[in-house]
């Protein structure tokens, strides 16, 4: 994975590369991009990634319901070879109708519509400042929550994700019961923690089309929810993110080397 949702941790997947042509590994490097495409930079090719897989309904803005696959010459000649069975989820009838220009389903074509115009509004901002966008709510996020007094999940600052932040609850408070305020007080819906992490993490999500009064009513709406719920934590969370936000130049992404 690219960008792990659950948890708000992103792979450096050129050092992954790296290591696997080090080791002369055979194996196809998978890699899922659904929650860090258009929002965090990723580079298929120049990476040497086998198969990349991505959805329509995070950084891209979109429904779900758009499954996107990127393919490498490599992986191309190995999936006839491949033994698992496999029906929908075949390459081949789609690379043999897309040869002629067609799909081999009904497509959803009002999603297309929308992918259309998501590119759009990628491009007019330019992946390079869509990218330092979404570095700099991260950092203005993290900010606030070290000014809280809370802990960031992610404890290896190369591998901070750009897409989300996953926060650490105090010990004795439920992360689940903090949501539940949240939701109820302000209907504002944070993530959840997932598997281990159950009740022990919230997640705020910072990603697609998001500008800086979204960050800023979102960490309000953290702040008044920590109070209501009566979870210690230090003011100031706020302060500390809107200073970093008025400050900061959009000079993250080059420094941050993904
Ligand atoms: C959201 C997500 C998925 C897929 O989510 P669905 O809701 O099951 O479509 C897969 N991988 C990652 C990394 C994701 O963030």
């Amino acid at each position: 994975m690219h960008n792990e949702t659950s948890t708000g941790v992103a792979s450096r997947i050129r050092a992954i590369r790296d290591a696997m042509d080090e080791a002369k590994h055979p194996a196809l490097l998978l890699v899922d991009t659904i929650s860090s495409l258009g929002s965090i930079d990723y580079r298929h090719d120049e990476w040497r990634v086998d198969v990349t897989v991505a959805g329509s309904q995070k950084g891209l803005m979109l429904p779900p319901g758009l499954g996107f696959n990127a393919v490498s010459a490599k992986a191309l000649a190995a999936a006839p070879r491949a033994r698992l069975p496999r029906a929908y989820w075949d390459w081949q009838p789609m690379l043999r109708d897309n040869a002629a220009g067609f799909f081999p389903y009904t497509p959803a074509t009002n999603l297309l519509y929308g992918l259309r115009e998501a590119l759009r509004m990628l491009d007019e901002q330019g992946l390079a400042n869509v990218f330092a966008r979404h570095d700099r709510f991260a950092e203005a996020t993290r900010r606030a929550v070290r000014a809280w007094r809370l802990e960031v999940l992610c404890a290896e600052p190369r591998e901070y994700s750009s897409s989300l932040t996953a926060v650490v609850m105090p010990a004795g408070h439920d992360a689940d019961a903090f949501r539940k305020i949240a939701l109820e007080r302000f209907d504002m819906s944070l993530g959840t923690g997932l598997g281990r992490l159950k009740g022990q993490v919230f997640r705020i999500g910072h990603l697609g089309d998001f500008n800086d009064l979204m960050l800023a009513g979102t960490l309000g709406g953290v702040e008044m929810a920590l109070a209501a719920a009566d979870v210690p934590f230090a003011r100031g969370g706020i302060t500390a993110a809107l200073d970093f936000l008025a400050h900061a130049t959009q000079d993250l992404h080059a420094a941050s080397g993904r």
